[in-house]
């Protein structure tokens, strides 16, 4: 849902650390059309037979289904977990469901070479939240994460099965392990990019403070 408190909360800080109006207006709008997407995607795949969770007891006011560890300092929320799938389907449960929309060039791509190719980020969140989904929903690593892919342009949808990949999810999490450290001990790690126009940067919370600190 769109209007979630931690959505809510977290529009405001977007609003808040991005300083350009047209930085905001445009994050704000890949933001609602992203959600306002997911929850079709959502509806579709009910509708066609998957018992999909997005929160807990599939109430409006259930919280959403997530992890927090290292004093909350590494957390996520899942976009769904389903349950059974449509008869016939063989789908093993309880599967990770996670849901992206892009532009066409992108989910040709991902159609194409799959998503742990196609965008190696999505496919360690999915790693990343299956590792750390499995004490709370156990299975959810032993069956194939559900990765869907809406095209913004078309509207096409595309499906993969996304087997748990034990390796990326550990590597993940000793990246997530060294930030933690490296933040504790004042050290400041290289940057992802040699402009603070790299688009990842534009958009990132703590673009100022990060392009302000001399390394
Ligand atoms: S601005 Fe954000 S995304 Fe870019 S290098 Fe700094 S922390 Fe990383």
């Amino acid at each position: 849902m769109v209007t979630g408190y931690d959505h809510l909360l977290f529009l405001a800080g977007v609003v808040f650390f991005l300083y350009r109006s047209k930085d905001i207006a445009t994050y704000v709008s890949i933001f609602a059309i992203g959600h306002a997407l997911e929850d079709l995607a959502v509806a579709w795949l009910r509708g066609a037979g998957f018992d999909l969770y997005t929160r807990k007891g599939n109430r409006p006011d259930g919280g959403q289904f997530g992890f927090s560890v290292a004093g909350g300092r590494i957390r996520g929320h899942v976009d769904g977990i389903i349950a059974v799938g449509p008869e016939g389907l063989g789908l093993a449960v309880p599967a990770l469901w996670e849901c992206k929309t892009m532009n066409a060039k992108n989910w040709r791509a991902c159609v194409k070479d799959g998503v742990t190719k196609s965008k190696p980020v999505y496919a360690a969140q999915i790693a990343v939240y299956q590792a750390y989904m499995e004490s709370s929903v156990p299975g959810i690593s032993a069956a194939p994460a559900v990765f869907t892919a809406i095209n913004k342009d078309t509207a096409e949808m595309h499906h993969e099965q996304v087997p748990f990949d034990a390796d990326l999810a550990q590597r993940m999490s000793d990246r997530g392990v060294r930030i933690l450290q490296a933040t504790d001990a004042g050290e400041l790690l290289p940057r992802i990019a040699a402009s603070a126009d790299f688009f990842e940067c534009r958009f990132c919370p703590w673009s100022d403070r990060c392009w302000r600190l001399e390394r």
